[in-house]
């Protein structure tokens, strides 16, 4: 089974609340996404995405997307395409880093294997892990009413975890401001309901330490990237009494193994696309595993086929490290691919058919923007 063409394809994907608000002033309407289908020898089609979250979130846009697919693409054609690691070494040889970029070819390499193998990706990933996969609720940042109001929607729809996002500059309300948000959050908390407030790196030390002298002290809520870099994330780290799980500042396997090495965190956010895909998320669920870390399984945002990658990947995740994955679905009003992977009462199953279970449709995805096929 040989990789005979890539074709490479953009599609705006509209962010369905509106506007979506992060620490820092950070504001994104809609996301610039790169889906790629992958086609093989034996008449095998695999289909990947890579839709990074703006320009301002990680070290990744989605122009850098495909400026990399350029070179990523033809190190490629030849290959077999479930031989994931030896794909990697490809695409290390012509470019290094760029997670985002590899990620597309790397998730439409699991797809075709699947297909080819007759398997759903979640088997190829160590086995399917019975029952639904609990998803994660997004708590924009917003007025403590409005944010209670919002997770008490979610709680009515089924879900039992809960991201609330803080960050407040000091002119807005700071942190005694994000206290309130996170008390209000909690105020009718459930039995069996698990939070986490993610200030995507846009806090000081200082910052939090400020926040919390403002929580009770009994809080049971996970501090979430709270800084933007190691330094203030282990003085923090020394001063917390409060669980932290690191995302944006863990990338790639040398991240987590620092992350381990120093003690900096209980848990991480692995995104697909942030960490260079399927190949690499499973590389690194197994050190986190090693290490006691829980996990949420996301991606930085995305169509169908990012959830569908999210779903396999958190469906072969031992349940008691997986605290939750995120249906980027909810974030976007732009319909890729069909997927049949409804959340219901709070949760996703992955489903039984061979590959990623997708389904993309045509007029979504329009014509190819580029095409690279073997000599
Ligand atoms: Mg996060």
């Amino acid at each position: 089974m040989r990789i005979t063409r890539i074709e490479v394809h953009e599609a705006e994907l509209a962010y369905a609340g509106g506007v979506y608000r992060l620490s820092g002033g950070r504001e994104y309407r809609a996301f610039d996404a790169t889906i790629l289908s992958l086609h093989c020898d034996d008449g095998t089609v695999g289909w990947g995405e890579s839709t990074p979250f703006g320009s301002t979130y990680v070290a990744a846009h989605a122009g850098g997307v495909r400026a990399a697919l350029d070179l990523l693409a033809p190190a490629v054609i030849g290959l077999d395409p479930r031989s994931h690691d030896r794909i990697q070494d490809a695409m290390n040889t012509v470019l290094t880093g760029h997670a985002a970029a590899k990620t597309a070819i790397d998730v439409a390499c699991w797809d075709a294997h699947g297909k080819a193998a007759g398997l759903a990706v979640c088997d190829l990933l160590g086995g399917r892990i019975a029952g639904p996969v609990p998803v994660i609720s997004s708590i924009g940042s917003d007025t403590p009413d409005a944010m209670r109001a919002s997770v008490a929607r979610h709680r009515k729809a089924g879900f039992r975890g809960h991201s609330v996002k803080i960050g407040a500059g000091e002119a807005e309300g700071g942190p005694a401001l994000d206290a309130e948000r996170i008390g209000a959050c909690l105020a009718d908390r459930q039995p069996g309901e698990w939070y986490l407030a993610d200030a995507n790196g846009g806090m000081t030390p200082e910052s939090v330490l400020r926040m919390m002298a403002h929580l009770p002290e009994n809080t049971d809520i996970v501090i979430e990237a709270p800084c933007a870099s190691w330094r203030e994330t282990l003085s923090l780290r020394s001063r917390c009494r409060l669980p932290i799980l690191l995302d944006e500042l863990i990338q790639d396997d040398a991240d987590l193994i620092h992350a381990i090495a120093t003690d900096a965190c209980d848990g991480v956010g692995l995104k697909i696309s942030k960490q260079g895909g399927l190949t690499a998320s499973q590389r690194q669920r197994v050190i986190a595993s090693a290490a006691g870390m829980v996990m949420s399984v996301q991606d930085t945002t995305g169509s169908e086929i990012s959830f569908a990658a999210i779903l396999h990947m958190a469906q072969s995740t031992p349940r008691h490290l997986l605290r939750c994955a995120l249906d980027p679905r909810s974030m976007v009003s732009t319909r890729i691919a069909e997927f049949d992977a409804p959340v219901i009462n709070g949760g996703a199953t992955a489903p039984d058919q061979p590959g990623l279970g997708i389904t993309p449709n045509p007029n979504a995805i329009g014509a190819p923007v580029a095409i690279y096929e073997g000599a």
